[in-house]
């Protein structure tokens, strides 16, 4: 046994230092990234995070932290050297507080999400953050990549839904920012720096999270429409409509919902008939259900009589509901099932949303004719999953998969036309460390390196991430 194991194994014990079967820890999501660790360590409390990482700054031993492994950039996987050592918060998995009067829960950062969610239920109230992952991420690490998701439109990304932070620094001291206040004008706000930074400035130990009112009555749709500018017309529409009660609007093409249909045998499309694009929407309000149902009929009516969309299915209950979402939520895993393609995850002014995929879909013809998009996402929030399929006639998977940086360039050069981000919600992670440099400003990439600079000083914090 090492030195360092041996002390690392004073501070977690011998249960929670793990030295082989380093896969569930080593491997990504999308078994893209298979890293090499030292060893991984899994503290149960703030002070053994900061003792492990006290250890880790003495010996310079780079560390890696971790929380579900959900991520989708490599961000919690080590690299292949063998040296750095996983750092996962997922013993530390409780709710501490629920305030129902201050409307905050306090958690340990290897809560997951589902738990968080559930226990909000339990009070009457919402924790709206809603992923396809949210059965096994934990919220250091939807907090770590300031997750999005599908209620963003209504309640914002996770940097919205977070109060106060604890944090373990790369000096191991441990910052205490447990402070569940709406108003606090003290100077710079610490736990932004911390929020989406991907594990590159510290391990967050805890949280205190924002609660909502549990709706009363939500109202499922599902609609046909002709095109991406139709969805547009359609959100404003809505808006006008029904207001900030409308939740969340998911753009789903064709080819993207008959994978989810060809994979999951169970799910059914909502409508019979073929429609080249489909709208998926949630309107939920405080109110009760019946009101709710006629206001959302009449407005997808109007919908219709303006010729805004073909047609549309709204969910009788909260069961057909959750059938339409079960589509929404298992098309990033039919892509799994179906092969590998090439992803993407764009930020588009919402307005734009049309005119960017009319472009980048003509740009990809052009270089790739026979090129298969598979568009979908939260156009609500202006952000699409841009997933592109091969060409069935000239390319396979493999030779594909070849082509990842030159189909990179055209899809991410035309977000950058349009003043876009080339992500979203997912982050940098190592995928798209080398591609900011592209479309970040110098003198941004230059801020961002000097305050990881001035907070970790010795580039022990998830090295070789973001920057
Ligand atoms: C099927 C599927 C659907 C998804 N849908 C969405 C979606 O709609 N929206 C979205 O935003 N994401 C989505 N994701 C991506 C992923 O679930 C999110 O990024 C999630 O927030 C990651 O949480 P995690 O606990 O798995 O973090 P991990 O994967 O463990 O870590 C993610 C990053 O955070 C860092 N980190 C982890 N814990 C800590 C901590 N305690 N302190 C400091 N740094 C830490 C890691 O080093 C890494 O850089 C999806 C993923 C899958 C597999």
């Amino acid at each position: 046994m090492s030195d360092l194991q041996s002390r690392l194994t004073q501070i977690v014990g011998a249960a929670n230092v793990i030295t082989d079967d380093f896969a569930p820890y080593a491997n990504d999501w999308r078994k893209k990234y298979f890293g090499k660790p030292l060893l991984v360590v899994k503290p149960g409390t703030p002070e053994e995070v900061a003792a492990v990482v006290k250890l880790c700054a003495e010996t310079k031993t780079p560390i890696v932290p971790q929380a579900g492994n959900t991520g989708l950039v490599g961000g919690g996987v080590p690299d292949e050297s063998g040296h750095e050592v996983i750092v996962s918060v997922a013993r530390m998995d409780k709710v501490l507080e629920v305030d129902t009067i201050n409307n905050t829960m306090t958690v340990e950062a290897g809560c997951i999400l589902q738990t968080i969610q559930e226990k909000a239920a339990e009070h009457g109230r919402l924790f709206p953050l809603s992923l396809a992952a949210e059965g096994s991420c934990r919220i250091g690490g939807n907090i770590s990549t300031n997750a999005g998701g599908v209620q963003v439109l209504r309640y914002g990304n996770t940097r919205e839904l977070v109060m106060g932070l604890q944090v373990v620094l790369p000096s191991g001291e441990l910052w205490d920012g447990l402070r569940g206040l709406r108003k606090d004008n003290t100077g710079y706000d610490l736990k932004h720096l911390f929020i989406g930074a991907e594990g590159t400035l510290g391990i967050i130990t805890a949280a205190v999270i924002k609660l909502f009112p549990a709706p009363r009555a939500t109202q499922t749709a599902f609609i046909a429409l002709e095109s991406p500018q139709k969805s547009l017309e359609l959100l404003s529409h809505m808006k006008g409509a029904l207001g900030d009660r409308l939740t969340a609007f998911e753009l789903i093409s064709d080819f993207g919902l008959s994978l989810v249909t060809k994979h999951f045998k169970n799910l059914k499309a909502p409508l019979p008939q073929t429609s080249p694009w489909f709208v998926l929407t949630d309107v939920s309000d405080s109110r009760d259900a019946a009101a709710l149902a006629e206001e959302v009929e009449v407005a997808l009516g109007e919908a219709l009589e303006k010729g805004i969309i073909f047609d549309c299915a709204i969910a009788k209950n909260e069961t057909e509901g959750k059938r339409m979402w079960e589509l929404r939520e298992n098309m990033t895993e039919s892509q799994v099932h179906e092969g590998r393609n090439i992803k993407h995850d764009v930020s588009i002014p919402i307005s734009k949303m049309a005119e960017f995929i009319t472009a980048a879909d003509a740009q990809l013809e052009k270089a790739y004719p026979g090129v298969r998009p598979i568009s979908f996402g939260h156009v609500g929030d202006g952000n699409l999953h841009y997933n592109i399929a091969h060409p069935l006639d000239r390319f396979t998977e493999e030779s594909w998969m070849k082509e990842w940086e030159h189909i990179n360039l055209i899809v991410h050069d035309c977000v950058a036309t349009f003043n876009g981000s080339i992500s979203a919600e997912h982050g940098i992670g190592q995928l798209k460390r080398e591609e900011i440099k592209r479309y970040k400003s110098p003198l941004e990439l230059r801020v961002m390196r000097q305050i990881k600079a001035a907070i970790d000083p010795q580039n022990i914090m998830n090295p070789g991430k973001v920057i």
